[in-house]
């Protein structure tokens, strides 16, 4: 079977030495593999997102030597195909209206004895809008109020089979529980569709068969799986790669200034050196650069 892995930064920011990392080790498996290595970019929240960020990614890739094959695939180009999943999903009763503000959510888990916590560490959502009467929820929609489209958790794993798993690259069979989730959010107020729908419709769109990515989107895999099991999506393999750490141990994030690969190729850095250097972090463990 032929080797398609992927590279699918959000343009939120500049490249640093931890998406180089990703960058390349998905790109090193695809090209010895004779396979094909895609490039994607997550921009479909309009308030994060910048062109020139898109614009930064593409170039600061080429400078590091990485090449793609095919068109770079846009989110933002494809929204109809992501609102096609939500009414699919809509049609079979998986999905709801929440007209809930942020406010609501935290009032109602306030009051709530214990309320569940998803992987991320935060309350789930109290299932306030799953049960709203009919007549009110129509109304809402009906005068426009403004809404985001949550799975319903409870129904969407009713209609699955068979436990859930995924292979994990040097692990193997990796058994899922998309339940943490709670009522996860698929399309919000202000993004038309959320990163879990649009990743796992896209790998699949794109025909993925290897998933490479840091080790921080590995509780997603989960919720990502369910999707795959509810649209019929053929499932990639996994692999998830641990996060590079600055000498101080703490993880790479885009604010960090002196990791960008634009800062440290205005320092001289030459892309041969970067990638030495990335070469001796690889995975599985996270090494200091
Ligand atoms: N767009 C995501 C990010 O920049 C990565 C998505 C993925 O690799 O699954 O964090």
């Amino acid at each position: 079977m032929e080797i398609v892995t992927r590279f699918a930064p959000s343009p939120t920011g500049y490249l640093h030495l931890g998406h180089a990392f990703s960058a390349l080790t998905a790109w090193r498996q695809a090209r010895a593999a004779g396979g094909r290595f895609l490039l994607r970019l997550e921009d479909i929240d309009p308030g994060r997102c910048r062109p020139a960020f898109a614009a930064a990614i593409l170039e600061d890739l080429t400078w590091l030597g990485l090449d793609w094959d095919g068109v770079v695939r846009v989110q933002s180009a494809h929204l109809p195909e992501y609102r096609a999943v939500l009414d699919r999903l809509a049609t079979r009763g998986l999905v709801y209206p929440c007209f809930c503000t942020r406010g609501d959510i935290a009032r109602e888990v306030a009051d709530s004895a214990a309320a569940p916590h998803g992987p991320d560490g935060s309350p789930l959502y109290p299932g306030t809008c799953r049960t709203l009467p009919d007549a009110v929820r129509a109304a809402r929609l009906s005068a426009g109020a403004p809404h985001a489209l949550r799975l319903d958790m409870a129904r969407a794993l009713a209609t699955i089979r068979e436990p859930l798993h995924y292979e994990e690259e040097g692990e193997g069979r990796v058994a899922c529980d998309p339940a943490r989730f709670g009522d996860a959010v698929l399309a919000r107020k202000d993004a038309p569709a959320s990163y879990h729908l649009c990743v796992t419709h896209d790998d699949a769109q794109q025909g993925v068969t290897l998933v490479t990515r840091g080790s921080d989107l590995r509780p997603a895999t989960d919720l990502h799986r369910l999707l795959q099991a509810l649209m019929g999506w053929k499932v990639p393999r996994y692999a998830h790669h641990a996060l590079l750490t600055d000498a101080a141990g703490r993880r790479l994030a885009k604010r960090d200034q002196a990791a960008t690969l634009r800062q440290m190729r205005a320092e001289g850095v030459t892309p041969a050196e970067i990638r030495a250097r990335l070469s001796r972090a690889g995975p599985p463990s996270a090494a200091p650069v």
